[in-house]
């Protein structure tokens, strides 16, 4: 098999994974090329506070730390190109990636890609997308100050964003499908005690009405089969995401039953030479520190397979 390729690590996604990825092949001399569709950070971009990321006691913008990151990663001498990803495929035992700009070859990858928010298509979602309905609380909630907010949902992510959102208006409604909150108990509490939010358990959204933007919506206690009619001016879905593996599709990746990325404990998938961390990899959970220290498992994991793949292994 060749080693003669464009790059001797391609990384693919710059979210929390793929930055720290980045920078620990940056320092083992694999001149990585990380490859990003839209911005550096990932889902670091839409936290508001990042108040548990170990080593930084005052909570820090995501933004911050996301330019942070990339510094650090290029600092070391990381590549970042801004080129969405079409597909990954094998030739000669090489990976060759399609993107925006064109074809480039590689002897190892790390998908680092993440997971997108989850829909709950129900009517009126799709329609009011954008004119109240959001995914968002730090993009969007500033435009609903003062105003009745609705949040769907009961994990991490729901309680992150609604705290976000009873900063800008006390008439918070939370709901949640179960009669307990997913999330860990430290936000659960914080929701659950905070005066700006109103936390109904049992409750489904069935639907989202406005002429032009988000004005009432139908709630369903799915306990009694009752329905009411709530005013609200924006709807703020958080309900999990999906992990996003499109540009590996056909490639044969051993997935989960949900979706996300099977490896090992080296990162490395069921082909060598593609490794995935982070949010699109299954792991019981889900944070900015984990995605992170994936990452520098699986570059140190890359390191060692392209020492093997040139002979250069030291045993
Ligand atoms: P999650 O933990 O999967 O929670 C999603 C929530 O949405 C669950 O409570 C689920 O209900 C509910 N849900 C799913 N589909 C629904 C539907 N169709 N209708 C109504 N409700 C629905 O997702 P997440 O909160 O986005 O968190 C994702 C990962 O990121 C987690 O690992 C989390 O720990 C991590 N995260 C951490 C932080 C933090 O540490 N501060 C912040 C954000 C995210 P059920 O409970 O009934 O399934």
């Amino acid at each position: 098999m060749t080693t003669n390729a464009d790059r001797q690590l391609v990384i693919i996604g710059a979210g929390g994974a793929g930055l720290a990825a980045a920078q620990y092949a940056a320092r083992a001399n694999l001149s990585p090329l990380l490859l990003e569709e839209l911005a550096s950070g990932g889902q670091a971009l839409i936290i508001d506070n990042l108040e548990n990321y170990p080593g930084f006691p005052d909570a820090l913008p995501g933004t911050e730390f996301a330019r942070l990151f990339e510094e650090q990663a290029v600092r070391f001498g990381a590549e970042i190109k801004y080129s969405g990803v079409q597909s990954v495929s094998r030739r000669d035992g090489l990976f060759v990636i399609q993107t925006d700009d064109g074809e480039l070859t590689s002897l190892a990858v790390i998908l680092a890609t993440g997971a997108k928010h989850r829909t709950l298509d129900v009517p009126g979602e799709k329609e009011l997308a954008g004119r109240g309905v959001s995914y968002c609380a730090t993009c969007d909630g500033p435009f609903f100050k003062g105003k009745p907010m609705l949040v769907v949902g009961g994990g991490d992510a729901a309680c992150d964003e609604t705290a976000f959102l009873a900063n800008l208006s006390d008439r918070v409604l939370m709901i949640h499908r179960r009669n307990r909150l997913r999330a860990q108990k430290a936000l659960s509490d914080r929701t659950l005690h905070n005066p700006h939010i109103e936390v109904r358990f049992n409750t489904e959204l069935r639907e989202i009405r406005g002429n032009t933007k988000v004005e009432e919506v139908t709630l369903l206690d799915n306990k009694t089969g009752s329905t009411v009619n709530h005013k609200t001016s924006a709807v703020f879905v958080f309900i999990g995401s999906i992990p996003q593996t499109r540009v590996v599709e056909g490639l044969g990746v051993k997935l989960d039953a949900v979706g996300y990325v099977v490896t090992d404990q080296r990162m490395q998938t069921n082909l060598p030479g593609l490794f995935a961390a982070g949010d699109v990899r299954a792991t019981p959970f889900r944070q900015l520190v984990v995605a992170a220290s994936e990452g520098a498992i699986a570059a140190h994991s890359a390191a060692q397979y392209i020492d093997e793949l040139k002979g250069e292994a030291y045993r």
